[in-house]
C-alpha cells in the first residue's frame, strides 16, 4: 500500500451521511428483518448458495434440501456430493457449491460436532479467520454467516455496497468528487477500497451503538443497502431520480 492510497480516517462527514442515509432507507423500507432462513444454520448455507446467483434461485435449492429433509449438519455432511449437487441445482454452479457446502460441512462436522454455537464461539476475529480457511468461504459470505448467523458484529459488503459508496464518495480513500452530474461519479479503480478497508469504514463510521441495538442496525443497515442495490442503483442506468438516496449524492 503506497501513502497515497492508504484509507484515511472517518470523517465527521461521513458519519453524518452513512447516518442520514439509513433514515432515508428506513423510511422507505421498514426495517427488513433480514436475513431471510428459519435457523442459523440455514443461513450459512444459504450464505453459499447465493453466491453469483439471485436469491430466488437459493431458495428453490433451499426447498430441495427441505423437502429432502435433509437441512441439518449431520444429515446433509452424509449426502454424497453427487446427491447434494442434485438437490442444489437450482442455485446454480452447483457442483463448485457441493464442494463448497461440504468443505464448510467437514468442519462443521468434524471439528465442531455439528454445533454452530461451538464453530461461532470466540472473538469475531478469531472466528473470522475460522471460517476464512474454510474452502470457498470468502469474506462476504464468511461476514454473512458471522452476522446473520454467528450474532458477531461484522459488517458485510457486497457488490451493492461497493457501488453505492463509490458513486456517492463515501470512501475510506481521498475523495475524487466531482461536481453533481446526472449521472453518478464512479471512481477509477486506483482509488478503490478493498473489501476490508470499505469493511472497517462502514464499521467505524457505525459504531454508535453497542450490543444488541449495533448487531440488529448492521444487520438491517446491510439489507437496506440490498434494496437500494437491487432497485434503484443499477449497474447501468440508476434510477436516482426515485431512489431514496438521492438526497445524498455529491
Ligand atoms: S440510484 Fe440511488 S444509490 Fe445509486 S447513485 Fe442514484 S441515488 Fe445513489
Amino acid at each position: 500500500m503506497t501513502k497515497t492510497d492508504r484509507p484515511s480516517a472517518v470523517t465527521a462527514r461521513h458519519r453524518h451521511a452513512l447516518r442520514r442515509a439509513y433514515e432515508l432507507m428506513r423510511a422507505r423500507f421498514g426495517h427488513q428483518h433480514w436475513w431471510p432462513g428459519e435457523t442459523p444454520f440455514e443461513v450459512c448455507v444459504g450464505a453459499i448458495l447465493t453466491q453469483n446467483t439471485a436469491w430466488t434461485n437459493v431458495e428453490r435449492a433451499m426447498a430441495n434440501l427441505k423437502a429432502a429433509h435433509v437441512l441439518e449438519p449431520a444429515r446433509l455432511f452424509a449426502l454424497s456430493e453427487s446427491r447434494l449437487a442434485d438437490l442444489i441445482r437450482p442455485a446454480g454452479y452447483f457442483n463448485v457449491k457441493a464442494r463448497r457446502l461440504r468443505s464448510f460441512l467437514r468442519v462443521l462436522v468434524e471439528d465442531f460436532g455439528g454445533d454452530l454455537k461451538r464453530l461461532f464461539a470466540g472473538e469475531t476475529a478469531t472466528v473470522r479467520a475460522r471460517l476464512l480457511a474454510i474452502n470457498g468461504v470468502g469474506p462476504e459470505t464468511a461476514d454473512s454467516m458471522l452476522l446473520y448467523a454467528g450474532g458477531h458484529h461484522s459488517f458485510v459488503i457486497d457488490a451493492y455496497t461497493r457501488r453505492i459508496f463509490q458513486r456517492h464518495n463515501w470512501s475510506s480513500k481521498p475523495a475524487r468528487l466531482r461536481s453533481a452530474t446526472a449521472r453518478p461519479a464512479v471512481q477509477s479503480s486506483k482509488s478503490l477500497d478493498s473489501y476490508d478497508d470499505l469493511k472497517s469504514f462502514c464499521e467505524a463510521g457505525l459504531n454508535q451503538k453497542t450490543g444488541a441495538a449495533q448487531l440488529d442496525h448492521w444487520q438491517d443497515y446491510h439489507a437496506q443497502l440490498v434494496m437500494v442495490g437491487k432497485h434503484f442503483c443499477r449497474t447501468r442506468a440508476p434510477r436516482c431520480e426515485q431512489c431514496p438516496l438521492k438526497p445524498l449524492l455529491p
